[in-house]
């Protein structure tokens, strides 16, 4: 091939370096290769006519072939517009302009055909089309350009520079005239046999110059899934090389702790999703790589003994385990948890927290590093340097959504070889987002709630119905349960939440009074003690109302606790709403879950109120959550990279993306080092794109 896609775009004909500075800052194209992954963001279908009287309001791109039987003139505020009226054999409508009039009456001639091109709006009883473009149909029919055409992304400084649409659709022209238009195949021929995919060059060919809708779908469909098999593969790929390097401690055997507790001590059957995520970790463990695996469930669906008998086996294979979770509650809660099953199998089991004492923090350490202690619960306070393990066989890390990367990898550092990571989580995360974004972590999923669960009834009530609410938590507090009532805290307007949590405790106060109710109050604001302490209340009954903010979201478990009442609901997110709501419906009692709201609501408001009102399934809610904020918002920017898709959409083509990665593990399970020949495109592509980083960036 003559033309090197690496060189700049300043050499592109008819580019030149003041053009070249301004793709570089706004599109980020550097090079050829850049400006022909420049994909369209539409197209506009010009193949069609419309007729006037076939016009609908607010018709976005609509063409119509007409002639203009005379213009006016009218006076405005400010200035004058033009108005054509336009005509066909269907009806009549209006042309307008309020710039460059007099340029327009020059050119544009009565009772001439043309072919007008714009946006449709309808005021005063008749469709007009301001600023259209238009063109006479003599030329227009000479002129014949590709039916679909490309708009391509652009940015306000472009346009205004001069570089439009039609601008960069001539800059591609020149492009594909340089380069011959030809450019390597990345894809062996018999995925694309298999898969019915258009070679490489009329891919590109069509999506620039799209001939017709067919060849279009056929382009981009090529295009997505050559984008999501390259990410499929790297994130594959990386799992691999993992594997292969980083060694696990193998737990060979299943011994005595895991046996004795499987036998003698399980509280309850477990589920057949408990059953067969509890065997994936098992393989892991067992086998000479580090496991690295992600554990999803929505809450309630019993991690927690998954993960204690994941520490069993580490046990067993005399290697100690730890449980670190985001929250002094939260690890309390799981130590006197699993303290009750650790004193039936004598293991010995500690918690070490920020508000350990001296003594025994130190006790603590010290039996961490001799080995006589087996089990430690805790929060971040396992990260300190002090604390050092004889042999750190299993780390969990329980919500890990509060714990970032660095602190993870903080645990790694804990020995000398890494310990086998088991990440649990109630936040799912759309199928698909984890196969791009978590595609080198593995993935275990526990999709089945425990038997006899009642499913949460969840409604959504409007503030002036409180009374009604009011009444309905006096009868179930008389029946024996007790209520959360929750409100929103956001950084940004603190001072407000503030407000209306003690005004709504005040108000409740009132209409529950002492000493027939007692209500606990929980907030950011109190010392960890105290928190403690009101939290402990409520977990032991003492309390029947437990009024907080969301520092109750994660993990608190008072299977009593039957009504979750959600003030401020749609200032909440999907995520939050549902980790909310599963703080209830953990005891045999029919639950509720009641959203109040002002009658303001955002539409996406209401489709989170609806979503929540309709299902009580995580993933669902996860898909949900994904359409409304996209990708990049639920993973955070960390991952923006591999979210940043030129031409796929995580959303739109998840069959596509599920496609690429079956293929992509398929063909590296066969020839993992992409050593066949058959695969040498696929190597030559992998090795570009390990040089250039972005999926786009290699050579073709
Ligand atoms: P999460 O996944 O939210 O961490 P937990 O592990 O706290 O859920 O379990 C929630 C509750 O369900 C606990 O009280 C636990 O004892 C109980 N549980 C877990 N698994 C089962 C099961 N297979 N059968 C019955 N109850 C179970
Ligand atoms: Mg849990």
């Amino acid at each position: 091939m003559s033309v090197n896609l690496q060189t700049p775009i300043d050499y592109l004909k008819g580019v030149g370096p003041s053009r070249a500075d301004l793709l570089r800052k706004e599109l980020g194209i550097h090079t050829y290769q850049d400006l022909i992954n420049l994909f369209p963001n539409r197209y506009l279908d010009r193949t069609h006519y419309y007729k006037i009287n076939q016009l609908q309001r607010n018709n976005a791109d609509v063409q119509v072939i007409g002639k203009i039987t005379h213009f006016k003139e009218v006076a405005q505020k400010r200035g004058k517009r033009l108005v054509a009226t336009f005509q066909d054999d269907t009806g009549t409508m209006e042309l307008v302009w309020f710039r460059g009039q007099k340029w327009i009456k020059d050119k544009l001639k009565c009772n001439k055909p043309y072919v007008v091109f714009g946006k449709t709006n309808w005021f005063g009883g008749k469709f007009n089309m301001p600023h259209p473009e238009v063109e006479a149909l003599e030329e227009h029919e000479n002129n014949l350009r590709s039916a679909m055409q490309p708009v391509y992304p652009s940015t306000e400084k472009l346009t205004n520079s001069g570089i439009t649409n039609r601008a960069l659709s001539k800059i591609m022209q020149q492009l594909f005239i340089e380069t011959g238009g030809k450019f390597s195949e990345t894809l062996p021929d018999s995925l694309r046999a298999e898969l019915q995919l258009i070679n490489k060059q009329s891919a590109l060919f069509n999506v620039h110059f799209p001939k017709n809708q067919e060849l279009l779908a056929r382009a981009q469909f090529r295009l997505k899934f050559e984008e999501l098999f390259y990410i499929q593969l790297q994130l594959i790929i990386k799992n691999l090389i993992h594997k292969s390097k980083i060694k696990g401690f193998p737990f060979n055997h299943v011994g005595d702790y895991f046996n004795s507790f499987f036998k003698n001590h399980l509280p309850f059957n477990l589920t057949y999703a408990q059953k067969r995520v509890l065997k994936e970790i098992r393989a892991d463990l067992g086998s000479h790589a580090q496991m690295n695996r992600l554990l999803q469930g929505d809450v309630g669906s019993g991690k927690t003994i998954v993960g204690f008998m994941s520490m069993l086996m580490a046990l067993d294979n005399g290697f100690q385990a730890c449980l670190m979770a985001p929250t002094e509650i939260l690890s309390v809660q799981h130590y006197s948890g699993l303290l009750q099953w650790c004193k039936k199998l004598n293991i010995n089991i500690k918690i070490l927290t920020g508000s350990t004492k001296t003594s025994e923090r130190k006790k603590i350490h010290e039996t961490l590093e001799n080995g006589q202690l087996q089990i430690v619960i805790g929060t971040h306070a396992l990260l300190e340097d002090k604390v050092k393990f004889k042999n750190l066989g299993l780390a969990i890390i329980d919500e890990q959504h509060r714990f970032g990367v660095a602190q993870r990898s903080k645990l790694w550092h804990k020995n000398t070889s890494p310990p086998h990571i088991l990440v649990m989580t109630a936040t799912p995360i759309p199928r698909t987002l984890a196969m791009s974004v978590y595609g080198d972590l593995d993935i275990s999923v526990i999709d089945e709630l425990p038997p006899g669960r009642k499913p949460i009834k969840t409604v959504h009530r409007y503030d002036n119905n409180r009374l009604n609410v009011f009444r309905f938590i006096r009868d179930e507090i008389s029946k024996g349960r007790q209520i959360y009532v929750v409100y929103p805290l956001i950084q940004e307007s603190e001072k407000m939440d503030y407000k209306d949590l003690m005004d709504g405790y005040e108000s409740l106060s009132r209409d529950f009074p002492m000493p027939d109710y007692q209500i606990s109050i929980v907030h950011g604001k109190m010392k960890p003690e105290d928190k403690d302490y009101e939290m402990r209340r409520f977990l032991k009954g003492e309390t029947q109302i437990m009024v907080a903010t969301t520092v109750i979201e994660v993990g608190v478990n008072v299977p009593n606790a039957s009504v979750m009442i959600i003030e401020s609901a749609e200032r909440f997110g999907l995520s939050q709403l549902h980790q909310l709501r599963g703080r209830v419906g953990r005891g045999a009692k029919q639950s509720y879950c009641i959203l109040m709201t002002s009658h303001k609501l955002s539409n996406d408001s209401k489709v989170r109120l609806e979503t929540m009102v309709k299902t009580n399934d995580g993933f669902e809610i996860a898909e949900v959550d994904l359409k409304l904020r996209g990708p990049g918002d639920i993973m955070g920017t960390q991952q923006s990279g591999v979210l940043n898709l030129k031409i796929a959409d995580l959303i739109k083509d998840q069959d596509i993306l599920q496609h690429a990665r079956y293929h992509a593990k398929n063909i590296l399970k066969i020839d993992p080092k992409l050593e066949l020949s058959e695969n040498k495109s696929i190597l030559n592509t992998y090795r570009q794109l390990s040089k250039f980083k972005n999926i786009w960036n290699y050579i073709s």
